[in-house]
């Protein structure tokens, strides 16, 4: 198994090639680190944002910051991963230099200062590292700004309130990254929990713990590494649908809406708004069953609708790509396969054999597991 499937760094090799590029650019040591995790969502897509529910876990995948003030007003900022866009290092004046601009991955970590809820912060030098793929789907630049969130808490302490973390970070990538995410991913990445899974409300901004550890159970990352994420005006294009869709429902959000309302509006809606608004509906409703399914141990009934979830993904809200759609099918053609990512301990061999056989690009695999949220790390070795 550990040959077929990518080796995840830990959190202390992060910080020892953070800490050597820090010496090596700033000529002393580093005296803080954090880190925050990325993360995958078993089910739950395209509910946040319609205040609905999404069944997430944080992965052993980590953004690690590590840094020290130094005594002027400036930051000096490197990050590690090439796949970011260059320059890998930025200078900004803190009192001047928090708008977007080039490079785009440095707009991330100018959103999380600006919107630090105990700013102005004090100058600092700092270095990025991370073991989430950039753009792969498992949400590296939530990560990225909780990690860096929680490297500006040590520098100079906020309230320390969790929730108002993740709403901080997220409207860091709204206005810095020009992003309208949603706040799954800034909400695991603070709150997520060894070995399980977090059930958020989007609405009230609760989240109940799901244990998600058995020893019959394996979580399976596969990695298509085609990028056909929803990038440009694909995104905001489906939350407007969704707006326009509750409103003609006269909602606030399309969490307060039935299929019934739906069917008795489908004279008034166009269609593509009625398939989105479906897809929500259900899907809101398909990730508290498969939230209560799991609690039970019921794991077929959770694959079931994890495959439910991605057909109304395919066919109904339209963004999925032939790519994933051949995992997918791959995937459920094995023995012990619940759902793509929910796998008996047992099958995890065969599966990726039979996706590497039947797969016509070339996927990568992690086998991982529930893990914590954001935190301080130590720098001693
Ligand atoms: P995802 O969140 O699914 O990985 P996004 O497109 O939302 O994909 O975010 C990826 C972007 O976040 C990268 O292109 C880069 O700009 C930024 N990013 C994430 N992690 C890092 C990092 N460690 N260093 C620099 N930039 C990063
Ligand atoms: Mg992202």
């Amino acid at each position: 198994m550990a040959t077929l499937c990518l080796v995840v760094r830990t959190a202390a090799e992060l910080v020892a090639e953070a800490r050597a590029k820090f010496v090596q650019e700033f000529g002393e040591e580093p005296q803080l680190a954090a880190c925050a995790p990325g993360r995958v969502n078993l089910i739950g897509e395209h509910t946040d944002y319609n205040e609905g529910y999404v069944l997430p876990m944080a992965l052993p995948m980590l953004t690690v910051v590590v840094g020290k003030p130094n005594s002027g007003h400036d930051a000096h900022i490197i990050t590690l991963n090439k796949d970011a866009d260059k320059p890998w290092r930025v200078d900004l004046n803190l009192q001047t230099e928090l708008v977007s601009g080039q490079p785009r991955w440095a707009n991330y970590v100018k959103g999380v200062i600006h919107h630090y809820r105990a700013s102005p912060v004090p100058g600092f030098n700092a270095v990025i590292t991370s073991s989430v793929p950039l753009g792969g789907g498992l949400s590296s630049s939530a990560s990225l700004e909780v990690a860096f969130y929680s490297f500006l808490q040590q520098i100079k302490p906020d309230d320390g309130v969790k929730v108002s973390k993740a709403v901080a970070c997220q409207q860091a990538e709204h206005s810095h990254a020009g992003v309208p995410c949603g706040i799954m991913d800034q909400f695991v990445a603070v709150l997520g929990e060894k070995g399980h899974a977090l059930l958020i409300d989007c609405r009230s901004l609760e989240a109940k713990p799901v244990p998600l550890l058995d020893k019959n159970l394996v979580i399976l990352i596969t990695n298509s590494n085609v990028k056909h994420s929803l990038t440009g005006s694909e995104y905001p294009t489906r939350r407007r649908q969704c707006e326009q869709a509750a409103a003609i429902l006269g909602k606030n959000s399309l969490r307060e809406a039935t299929m019934k309302e739906l069917e008795d509006a489908k004279g008034r809606l166009d269609e593509v708004a009625y398939k989105r608004a479906w897809h929500v509906i259900e899907e809101i409703q398909r990730t508290e069953q498969a939230a209560e399914a799991l609690k039970r141990a019921e794991y077929k009934e959770v694959g079931k609708l994890m495959v439910e979830s991605h057909n109304s993904l395919r066919d109904l809200y339209e963004v999925s790509c032939p790519e994933l759609d051949e995992l997918v099918s791959a995937a459920l053609e094995v023995d012990g396969v619940f759902g793509m990512t929910l796998l008996q301990a047992d099958a995890v061999d065969r599966t990726i054999r039979h996706i590497q056989e039947q797969y016509s690009g070339n996927a990568t695999f992690y086998v991982t597991t529930p893990s914590e949220g954001a935190r301080v790390l130590s720098l001693s070795s």
